[in-house]
């Protein structure tokens, strides 16, 4: 099995890349974003609680989405392997991961951590607002807001799969041609 964690802060690419590596490697997705914003879209009780935080660029707290992926996981029972992207986001949620995945022995294959500068990331973001629909890419200040809880909370991560070994920096600037080309390469040496 292929399993991969696709990281880094938000603009950084994960989507889009995702996309490509799904079809070259034929994985499954699980975007932890999207899972939530399924959920908002469904006006469930876990899309209720978990807006709050993504409206204002916080992110939803560790129990209700590490909750969310063990059942996305057993009910991809045959997938050849998992992407997983913009999860885990923080060291508990990093912790708990590898529990879910040493308990069905599947293990993380390497962490791939796009790297973007920060000018760069706003400017994807605003952009991407313009056609994303998504009030969280509208806003300068959720925006910021976003970038500081990546590196308060989220960016401790890379030690964590560094520690085993597994943490993969990627240049993630450029065409996405070079970045996705450069991902497969790590993936595949
Ligand atoms: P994304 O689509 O990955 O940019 O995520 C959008 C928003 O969803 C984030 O700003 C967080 O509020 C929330 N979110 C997504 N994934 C996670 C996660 N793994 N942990 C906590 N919050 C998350």
């Amino acid at each position: 099995m292929l399993n991969i964690v696709l990281f880094g802060p938000p603009g950084c690419g994960k989507g889009t890349q995702s996309e490509k590596l799904i079809e070259k490697y034929q994985l499954v997705h699980l975007s932890t974003g999207d899972i939530l914003r399924a959920e908002i879209a469904n006006n469930t009780k876990l899309g209720i609680e978990a807006k709050a935080f993504m409206d204002k660029g916080q992110l939803v707290p560790d129990q209700v989405v590490i909750g969310m992926i063990a059942s996305k996981i057993d009910n991809n029972k045959n997938a050849k392997g998992f992407i997983f992207d913009g999860f885990p986001r923080t060291t508990a949620q990093a912790e708990a991961l590898d529990v879910m995945l040493a308990e069905r022995n599947i293990p993380v294959k390497c962490m791939l951590s796009l790297e973007v500068d920060k000018e760069e990331l706003v400017k994807r973001l605003l952009n991407r607002g313009l056609t994303s629909g998504r009030a969280d890419d509208q806003n300068p200040e959720i925006i910021e807001n976003r970038i500081k809880e990546y590196n308060a909370k989220t960016a401790p991560v890379i030690q964590f799969y560094e520690k085993q070994g597994k943490f993969r920096p990627i240049k993630g600037m450029g065409s996405i041609d070079e970045i996705f080309e450069r991902l497969c390469k790590a993936i595949e040496k």
